[in-house]
């Protein structure tokens, strides 16, 4: 006896298919034809008459998008999400440090955690680039409930060795060998579908001999990296209090080797065109975060600059500075906020973060050989969610 084949499915639906930068392709109606865990083509026509034994699943009136890509997200702030105001220091202070402190207990991390992943992927969500707390404990719990929901993460513990309250302040050392250590465990697990996420807070937190080594130790390994740039005038201001010898914000990273092809910043608002140009020069992804930005009232990304200067741009959530998981609202705040269209919005939160995690060639739209991750939507709401063809969540009646 052989292997079991395949089992094959026909969606029959509107779709519509992010194929490229500027290019999304409408599909009214289109069939998608999955085999196993991949989609096998993405047709106008009809494909049952050559795969008859193929399940046929007609969704009327539904429309089909590749899964969603949140390129920036802070899994411990869940349960803060839509709670808390003020302006970003004060709310870090205020609401975001203490709640992560609470995820030294593994029994909070994990009830979190568990929470944080069925609301993600409710949201059609199916791959993440996610901050941890400073804990290596709820770290490898954030890992281990990925590995069971069965999604892409790319997971960093949060590195924080100066400047920060007690209960989270971190020594160099132990800040680089808990990562260090995560990373040997995790970055490539489940077949490279899980990735650790080398993630010094921001330069505020950090010592330049912590990032630093981060930038060497990311560089040795082809690790990934994730940080914050230039959110909040205040902050900006802080940076400049603290590396006086730096040329500006952007420049703390570039020096310490922060800066490069693995290398998410969210935020990229409060920018000179001197920083602009060396995101661009270093290949660095800017992650545009456009309704957390409005919420701590940080200002907006210049978007249409960094378009122009050549910056690839990505897009996430960074709840609870957002107050939603939803990458479709996230959509609609780029809309309103930066005047992207429908098709860039949706580029930005598929294929542009799949580019940025280097996995463009496994997600990100709807084209054949990918991993089957998609999501169906009724008006706009999920109604359901693929992960590698498996449904694993759909819209209760
Ligand atoms: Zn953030």
């Amino acid at each position: 006896m052989g292997p079991t084949p395949a089992v094959r499915r026909i969606f029959k639906a509107f779709l519509m298919n992010p194929a490229a930068d500027g290019r999304v392709e409408h599909y009214e109606p289109g069939y998608l034809l999955t085999s196993g865990t991949k989609i096998a083509r993405l047709s106008r026509d009809d494909p049952s008459g050559e795969f008859p034994d193929a399940e046929f699943i007609e969704l009327k009136g539904q429309t089909i998008l590749p899964g969603f890509v949140d390129a920036h997200v802070h899994l411990p702030q869940y349960a803060i999400m839509g709670k808390g105001s003020g302006e970003l220091l004060t709310w870090l202070a205020n609401y975001t440090f203490p709640e992560e402190a609470r995820f030294s207990d593994p029994e909070y991390a994990t009830r979190i955690a568990d929470m944080f992943f069925d609301e993600m992927i409710a949201n059609g969500t199916t791959t993440a680039a996610i901050y941890s707390s400073v804990h290596e404990n709820a770290t490898d719990i954030a890992f281990r409930t990925a590995q069971s929901k069965g999604i892409r993460a790319f997971i960093g513990k949060v590195m924080m060795d100066r400047d920060s309250p007690p209960p989270l302040q971190e020594d160099t050392e132990e800040s680089i060998d808990v990562s260090v250590r995560l990373f040997d465990k995790w970055d490539g697990a489940e077949g490279g579908r899980l990735r650790y996420v080398f993630s010094p807070r921001f330069a505020g937190s950090c010592s330049m001999d912590l990032m630093t080594r981060v930038g060497r130790i990311a560089k040795d390994r082809k690790a990934f990296v994730q940080s914050h740039l230039s959110e909040n005038t205040e902050e900006v201001a802080m940076i400049r209090r603290i590396f006086p010898e730096s040329p500006s914000y952007a420049g703390v990273y570039n020096s310490a080797g922060l800066l490069h092809e693995r290398s998410l910043m969210g935020h990229c608002i409060h920018l000179s065109a001197d920083e602009i140009k060396m995101l661009a020069a270093t290949g660095t992804n800017a992650v545009f975060c456009p309704w957390s930005n409005r919420t701590l009232r940080s200002g907006s990304m210049p978007y249409h600059k960094l378009r122009e200067a050549g910056v690839h741009i990505a897009m996430g959530t960074d709840i609870a500075g957002g107050p939603t998981l939803s990458m479709l609202q996230q959509m609609e705040q780029g809309r309103a906020i930066a005047g992207v269209s429908t098709d860039e919005a949706l580029y930005l939160a598929t294929l542009a973060g799949a580019i940025a995690l280097g996995i463009d060639n496994e997600i990100g739209s709807l084209d054949p050989g990918k991993d089957a991750d998609f999501v169906v939507l009724e008006g706009d709401t999920v109604a359901e969610v693929y992960v590698r063809g498996s449904q694993v969540y759909f819209m209760k009646p």
